[in-house]
This record gives C-alpha cells, sequence and structure tokens, in this order.
C-alpha cells in the first residue's frame, strides 16, 4: 500500500497509533544543544506529528530507546532484590536507513556476542515497530553509502516527507495498514535510499582481506601520532555514534545500613582516560591517538572480523559532526587505508621501512 497523506491525515495517524504505542522520532530538546541557545535533537516520545523533526540529522541517535544513557538494571531493599520495570507498551520508531542498519551491530553485542542474550536490551528491542524516514538528499558528513548501510528492507513502514507539507507512506504491514485505510490518497511512490554521498571512504579490507594483517600494519603506525594533541578523550563521538554499546555498572547506595539501593548501567566511552583503568593503576591506552587507533580498528576492521558479515560502522557522520576538534573519522578510514595499501607496496618492492 503506497498512500500520499496530509499533514492533518499523518496528525490523525499519530494520534491513532499513540493509543497503542510509544511514537518516538528524533524531535528537539529545547535549549538542550551544546551551545547557548541551541536546540539539541534527540530521539524521544512525540505528542504529535509536528513534534518529528525530519529536515536535520538528528545529533544524537535511535539507540537510546533500547540501550539509555543510564538505565537501573535492579533495586535493592534489604535483603529483596526487585527488577527495573520498562514502559509495557510497544515501540513506533521512526529512523533512517544509517540507523536500522546500526541495530545490526546492536543486536549482534547485545544479544549473539559470547552466546548470552543481554535482558534489559532485549526486553526493549522487541517493542520495536520500525518506521524508515527516507533522507531526501545525503547530510553533510555522511558517508554511508561506501558503508553499504544506505538501504534496508528491515522496516514495518516507510515515509518520505514532502517539503511542500505532507508525506508518501508505504506499508506491507497489516498492523499498519489498518491505519492508513480511511484515509490519504493512493500513490505511486517506491520506497527510496540515497545513492551518493558527498564524503567516500574506502575502508581497509577494500585494500587487504587480512584483517590480522590490517592490525598489523596499523598498530604502532605514525598515522595515529597526530591525535595524540588533536583529540580531548571527551568521548562526544561514541556518545552520539548508534553502534558503541560499551557500559560501566555501578551501585548507588541510599542507605547503607538499611542496605537500600539501585544497581544501574551507564554509557562508557573508550575514548575516556578511565575506560581501560586496572587494579594498581594500569592503564592500557593512555594516549588519545592510541583510543582513537583501538575504537577505528573496532568499527571498521574488527568487529566485521569476529562477526562476519558487515562493518561496526554504518556512516552516518554523527562522530565528524559532534566532535570539538573536527577530527573526521571518514577522514580516518582513509588514512588507514592509504597506510595499508603503501606498507604493502613497500613490502612488495622490498622497500624497507
Ligand atoms: S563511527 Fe561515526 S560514522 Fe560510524 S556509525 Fe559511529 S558515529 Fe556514525
Ligand atoms: S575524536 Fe573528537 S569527539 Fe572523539 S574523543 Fe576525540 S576530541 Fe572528543
Amino acid at each position: 500500500m503506497s498512500k500520499f497523506l496530509t499533514n492533518d491525515e499523518l496528525q490523525g495517524v499519530i494520534s491513532d497509533l499513540k493509543e497503542t504505542y510509544r511514537v518516538m522520532s528524533p524531535m528537539y530538546e529545547r535549549m538542550g544543544g551544546r551551545f547557548a541557545h541551541t536546540d539539541n535533537l534527540i530521539y524521544d516520545e512525540i505528542e504529535s506529528f509536528s513534534d518529528i523533526v525530519w529536515k536535520e540529522k538528528s545529533h544524537f541517535s535511535p539507540k537510546e530507546v533500547v540501550f539509555p544513557i543510564t538505565e537501573t538494571l535492579f533495586w535493592l531493599d534489604g535483603n529483596e532484590l526487585r527488577e527495573s520495570k520498562v514502559d509495557p507498551r510497544p515501540v513506533v520508531l521512526f529512523l533512517r536507513a544509517c540507523d536500522i542498519n546500526a541495530l545490526k551491530s546492536l543486536d549482534h553485542m547485545f544479544l549473539k556476542n559470547g552466546g548470552n542474550e543481554d535482558f534489559y536490551y532485549k526486553r526493549l528491542r522487541e517493542k520495536l515497530k520500525l518506521v524508515l524516514i527516507e533522507c531526501e538528499s545525503s547530510f553533510e558528513n555522511c558517508f554511508c553509502v561506501s558503508m553499504n548501510a544506505n538501504t534496508t528492507t528491515n522496516f514495518a513502514a516507510s515515509i518520505r516527507f514532502s517539503s511542500g507539507g505532507g508525506a508518501d507512506v508505504v506499508t506491507q504491514d497489516e498492523a499498519f495498514a489498518k491505519y492508513l485505510a480511511e484515509v490519504g490518497i493512493e500513490s505511486n511512490h517506491k520506497t527510496g535510499f540515497v545513492q551518493e554521498n558527498h564524503v567516500k571512504v574506502r575502508t581497509p579490507d577494500q585494500i587487504c582481506g587480512d584483517p590480522i594483517k590490517v592490525r598489523e600494519i596499523l598498530t604502532g603506525n605514525p598515522v595515529w601520532n597526530e591525535y595524540d594533541s588533536r583529540c580531548i578523550g571527551c568521548g562526544r563521538c561514541t556518545t552520539s555514534c548508534p553502534t558503541c554499546s560499551c557500559y560501566s555498572v555501578f551501585d548507588v547506595v541510599y542507605n547503607q545500613e538499611a542496605k537500600v539501593g539501585e544497581r544501574r548501567r551507564q554509557h562508557a566511552s573508550c575514548m575516556t582516560g578511565n575506560f581501560t583503568d586496572m587494579a594498581g593503576g594500569h592503564q592500557f591506552r593512555q594516549k588519545t591517538g592510541e583510543r582513537l587507533r583501538y575504537r577505528a580498528l573496532h568499527k571498521v576492521n574488527d568487529f566485521k572480523a569476529r562477526q562476519g558479515e558487515h562493518h561496526m560502522c554504518v556512516g552516518c557522520g554523527r562522530c565528524d559532526d559532534r566532535c570539538p576538534h573536527y577530527i573526521s573519522f571518514s577522514n580516518i578510514i582513509n588514512k588507514m587505508s592509504d597506510q595499508i595499501e603503501l606498507t604493502l607496496k613497500n613490502e612488495a618492492e622490498n622497500v624497507p621501512v
């Protein structure tokens, strides 16, 4: 089914959906931006159709719907342990193709990695019904096409907003189709995807098929040295990344005598200083260039080498958008590939390094 709906009709559909679902999409957090008097663009539950922000790329990703920044796992009260609760309603989630592909990596990390399923992720993930927001064109810093993350079939419906108002909605999903039965006019619209980005990358596996060799070449490579001073280890890049899945677990004690408190988990970042802290004060990666190397190799080499199907990075470009020191991850990927190419060429020609 493909239909064109006016803004008023879309508002009616959203209202009807909200009787059953939590409807979540990119929306403004007013005055929550990183500079004074600017808005933040986050994922949250919307009240009306007009809350959906589709003309801009969101600053934060939809991963927070299934992996909140801070999450209570359970409560402790004396000798009693109570599991935390989540909103029981299913969720309709509006998101873009790259972010749908990012969910594949989160699913792997939380549901398959190590052979264990993460209970807390699973209970939120199972609630999702995905609505693809079609991208009118590529945003600044996007390189989803190079990462094969610009297309997807994993959605219950797609929506293409029109700058003149209204939107084309396409669905084969029975649960959604009933919301469209009485509204809109039939259209010939087919779900479309961005086919080209201004930014393009070559991933290391396009140069060398051996991920161990890639790691050997890039570990200790001088290409990372400039980031020891440029990168300040703030972790903004990982917070906004739709595929970063690391977290820390800690206990909050309300009353030590009565043993009352809660256990929480909270996003952690491999770019910040304490990520690899060990007993005795040892840190594995003290320099920020080393942390960047670790993160970059994980995103475009190591994850795929273990998981076998796709890279962790989907090319959303949010890390580039957010970095306060204008460090570009797409540039880093291309530099990595250039270094591998150069090393392999030198090895073939027996040039001493
Ligand atoms: S590494 Fe950067 S470009 Fe890649 S998915 Fe994460 S935020 Fe997006
Ligand atoms: S790359 Fe940029 S955003 Fe990431 S930790 Fe370094 S300075 Fe912060």
